[in-house]
């Protein structure tokens, strides 16, 4: 919680970078439209182009060249004119209005669109994920980043901590509940764990600071993970305390996992062998996932560094 504030307090109220920000921002946005309205075009081009197969149209084809050349010298334009704002926004940091950050945020996103427009038209029509994922809502542990997925591919739900909390037990999450009886029909179960875990490290951590920064709600909800970060630790004792909050760490995925299995319907699911359920670790510090199941599914666990 405390984190959350002191980055909230950083962006710092500066009307001199947000004027240099929304100026760069609306020179993107021009080569942007000029980027968009030469692609229709190539695109119109390209149709003619297609429809005069038999009988080629010099003129026409030349025509189709041209525009295709400034068509990829704006592209490249753009980027570059995207990765020299991104330097200077980092370089100024979180003083640049957060406005501004979703702007551009969304214009880049809107480049990719563009290229893949065919891959989002279609996902209009219809979703089919693959995966049903759970993980922390920790800000450097994102499944799309971290796993390479497009939209569309997975359902992420993420809280404090990657916890599912046993059927129908207190402090079982309604959004979780939904979620796990959605997927049985045919998604594949993934639960993600990372070091450096905050909510799990509370827990171990704690009574060894003997006070805790965080809020009772917040404790309530990590208390999922309690029992298991307690037998981690008394069968651990004689580790370091950063290799006891990996094992914690990790043993929390597996109790999500277990967890996952005491909803009915998932039970079934996973006995029918109509899903099963998956574990992974994210080390951010060494860049590597940790992957493994419950049953022999997969053959034995690896790690992808
Ligand atoms: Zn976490």
């Amino acid at each position: 919680m405390e984190k959350v504030t002191c980055m909230e307090e950083s962006f710092v109220h500066c009307p001199k970078l947000e004027h240099f920000a929304f100026k760069r921002l609306e020179k993107l946005l021009v080569i942007c439209k000029e980027w968009e309205e030469l692609k229709i075009k190539e695109r119109e081009l390209k149709m003619k182009l297609e429809l005069k197969v038999e009988l080629v149209d010099l003129k026409l084809h030349k025509e189709w060249e041209e525009i295709k050349c400034k068509r990829e010298a704006c592209e490249m334009h753009l980027h570059a004119e995207f990765e020299d704002f991104r330097m200077k926004a980092e370089f100024v940091g979180h003083a640049i209005n957060p406005i501004v950050k979703i702007k551009s945020g969304f214009l880049k996103f809107k480049m990719h669109f563009e290229e893949e427009k065919e891959y989002y038209e279609k996902l209009v029509e219809c979703q089919k994920p693959k995966f049903l994922i759970f993980s922390c809502c920790n800000s450097r542990v994102d499944p799309f980043k971290i796993l390479n997925l497009e939209l569309g591919e997975a359902i992420v739900v993420r809280n404090v901590g990657n916890l599912i909390a046993e059927y129908g037990e207190e402090g079982s999450c309604p959004s979780n509940h939904a979620a796990i009886e959605y997927a049985v029909k045919e998604l594949q179960i993934l639960v993600i764990g990372h070091n450096n875990c905050d909510a799990i490290q509370s827990l171990i951590k704690v009574q060894h600071e003997q006070k805790s920064h965080f809020s009772e709600h917040f404790k309530n909800w990590v208390k999922i993970a309690e029992h298991t970060c307690e037998q981690v630790k008394e069968l651990h004792s004689s580790k370091n305390l950063d290799e006891q909050c990996t094992l914690c760490e990790k043993e929390c995925v597996n109790l999500s996992m277990h967890n996952v299995l005491t909803y009915p319907f998932a039970k079934e699911a996973v006995a029918a062998r109509k899903i099963s359920v998956r574990a992974g670790y994210y080390d951010m510090r060494k860049c590597s996932f940790d992957r493994w199941s419950l049953d022999t599914i997969d053959g034995e666990g690896e790690t992808y560094h």
